[in-house]
This record gives structure tokens, sequence and C-alpha cells, in this order.
């Protein structure tokens, strides 16, 4: 047994200190803000449970699955299921991942040889620039204008200098909700030496898609979600491209990335077209019910929107946030994200009741 004693004061603390990457000691876990009980306004989920008859059916479909065994590991009736769903199609290749931060990790690792770049606006989705750390290689964030529009002359400045491997654009972009004009991302395209993804998780509030384009540009990537659209839970994402592209990618997966419960109820309600589009649609005129109130809000600014949620500048957002928070309502902080977010607040669109409280705190403001 001695050989197995660790020498002299050496703790677990100091092996990790002189063997885990500096950058990765120096981060701190993502947390996932706890919501117990709380009116959820944070995370861009769809705010409607499903009806009963269609639960039932799901608990049928479940409990058929024989979960003694290993999935399917190339997700086939998934697969199928979205390329109906979402009309991609047949010559272009499909990737699924466990929700597509899974698929910006596979393809920033792909990417990744030693002086590779990965370049996106900001402010947008942590995840490109988190997984460009994960990955070892340099991130290049270019800001976007004062309006959140992309700033197309920086981008291409950027691309020519740091010839990046991939360029995420995310289309409408998180956290400031708008769509960037389709011109300016196709010259982006144009431009890059390499990938450029774009992702499209608000898709189904958007009204614009880049869908067309895949297959035809050699270097574009479409990403999407299934989880803004009611199946959070499910960890769900795919990616679209010509298959010499997906073909690649899919040997980074990991073999069996989708759960048998997810492949079992993700056909299943990706069936429910007409709900699915019911329920956008209601999110969609909700929307700009609370875009119209707030703007109407003295001393706050709402900026326009394409996905399912607004993004406000507050006179104070740290105590506007812990007054939401005391009424019981939990929104997403952006101030000190990024300078432009300046005391901005996100607010994910809820049911028609949860906007109603959440106007009412707002509308109590001073
Ligand atoms: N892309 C964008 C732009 C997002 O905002 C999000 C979720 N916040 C994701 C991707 C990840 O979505 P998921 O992993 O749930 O598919």
């Amino acid at each position: 047994m001695s050989a197995a004693r660790a020498p002299e004061g050496r703790t677990a603390a100091d092996v990790v200190a002189a063997t885990v990457r500096p950058e990765i000691r120096a981060l701190t876990a993502y947390v996932v803000a706890r919501a117990d009980g709380m009116i959820k306004l944070d995370a861009m989920e769809n705010p409607f449970a499903l009806p009963e008859s269609v639960r039932a059916r799901m608990a049928a479909a479940v409990a058929a699955v024989p979960v003694n065994r290993y999935p399917d590991g190339s997700g086939t009736a998934v697969r199928a299921a979205l390329r109906r769903f979402a009309g991609i199609p047949e010559p272009l290749g499909v990737l699924l991942g466990n929700g597509s931060d899974e698929l910006i990790q596979v393809i920033t690792s792909a990417l990744a040889r030693p002086g590779a770049v990965v370049l996106a606006p900001e402010p947008s989705f942590v995840m490109y620039r988190m997984n460009a750390l994960f990955a070892g290689i340099r991130y290049v964030g270019v800001p976007l204008r004062a309006d959140f529009g992309l700033d197309v002359d920086a981008m291409l400045t950027a691309i020519e200098t740091h010839r990046p491997a991939v360029v995420y654009l995310a289309y409408p972009n998180n956290p400031t909700g708008n769509l960037f004009v389709a011109e300016d991302v196709l010259r982006v395209i144009a431009a890059a030496p390499g990938l450029v993804v774009v992702d499209e998780a608000y898709h189904a509030f958007a009204g614009a898609s880049f869908l067309p384009y895949v297959g035809e540009l050699p270097n574009l990537l479409l990403l999407r979600t299934v989880s803004k659209i009611g199946m959070a839970g499910l960890r769900l994402g795919y990616a679209v491209a010509p298959p010499a592209w997906i073909d690649e990618l899919d040997k980074l997966r990991q073999p069996y990335n989708l759960n048998a419960l997810t492949q079992a109820v993700a056909p299943f309600l990706l069936a429910e077209d007409a709900l699915l589009a019911e329920q956008a649609a209601l999110i969609c005129s909700e929307r700009a019910r609370l875009q119209e109130r707030i703007g109407c809000l003295p001393g706050v600014r709402v900026w326009p929107t394409q996905a399912n949620f607004v993004l406000v500048r507050v006179p104070d957002a740290p105590r506007w946030f812990a007054t939401l928070r005391e009424a019981g309502i939990l929104v997403k902080n952006l101030h000190g994200a990024h300078p432009l977010l300046q005391h901005c607040l996100r607010f994910t669109v809820g049911t028609p009741q949860e906007n109603d409280a959440l106007l009412a705190v707002l509308e109590g403001q001073r």
C-alpha cells in the first residue's frame, strides 16, 4: 500500500496547479441561475407546457424505449424528422448535437490547427469565445456598431488580418435580438477563407434564413436548435452543410451523443408542426406587446428584435434586476458583459400572464 501514498505535503490543489491549463484555472464555471418557483425569463426557453394529450402520447413513446441498449449512434429517425420539419434538401448533410452547444465545440475543435483563429462579432453568444479557449486557439472579437448592426468594414479588415478558420454569426444575434443585414453576412461569407457558421438558434421567430444558400456557398454551415421551440430539455441541435463538411465533423462527435429518450421524443414532437407554429406565433405577438409597452416607460430603451427575447436599457440595471428578482421574476442582467451592453437587461418572452407580471413590475419602477 505504501507505494500508493502521496509524497509528503502534496495536495490535489498542487497537482491541479501544475497540470491544468492556466487559462482553464482562471475561468469560473458557467453558473446556471437557480429559478425554483420563479417566473423564468432568463434563458430563451419556450414558456408553454405541452397539452395533456401530447404528454400522454409522449409518455407512451418513452415507455417503449429499450434503455438497456445504446441508442442509435447516427440518430437516423431524428435526422429524418428534422429534414422533414425544416425542409432540408436531400443533398445536404445533417449532423446532430447534444444541443447546438456541442456542435460549436465539435466545429471549433475540428478547425483548431496551431495558429488558427475563431472570429465573431461582439457582443454575441459567449460560447463562440469559450470554445476557442477550450480548444486552445485564438479568438478575435469584432465590436458591433452602436446600433448592434454588423460593422462590415471592420469584419472584412479583421478577416483579412487574421484569416480566421471559422467565423461565427448568430442570426438573429444573441443577446441583441437583431438580424444582421443579409447582404453584409453574404459579404463576410464571400471574404472568409474558412468556414462561416450562421447560427439560427432563433430562426422560429425571425422570418429569415440562410438555408437557401447552404450548398450554394462552399464555406457556409447552418446551425439550428430545437431548444427555443419547446424542447430545451431534450438537448438537440443540428448542423446543415454540404456532406464534405458534415463527414469531417462527424468524426469528432461522441459515438452516442444523443440519448435514446431524446431520440424517441424529438421525432414525435417535431411531428406536431401546427402546435409548434402556433406557440411561436403567440411568442411573436407577445414580443410585440412587450416591446410596445416597455417602449412607453420613461428612461427605458428597447431595441428591435427578431428573436424570442427583448433587449432593453434601463436607468439602473443591477437595481431593476434585483427588484424583479424580489418580485419572483428571473431575467438576464447583461450589465458589465460588454461595453455596448451598459445597463442592459434581456427579457425572454413568457406566457401572456408571465409578461403581464413582468410589465407590472417594470411599470412600477421609478
Ligand atoms: N446559439 C445561440 C445563438 C444561442 O443563443 C444558444 C442558446 N443560448 C445556443 C446556440 C445554444 O443552444 P442549445 O445548446 O440549447 O441548442
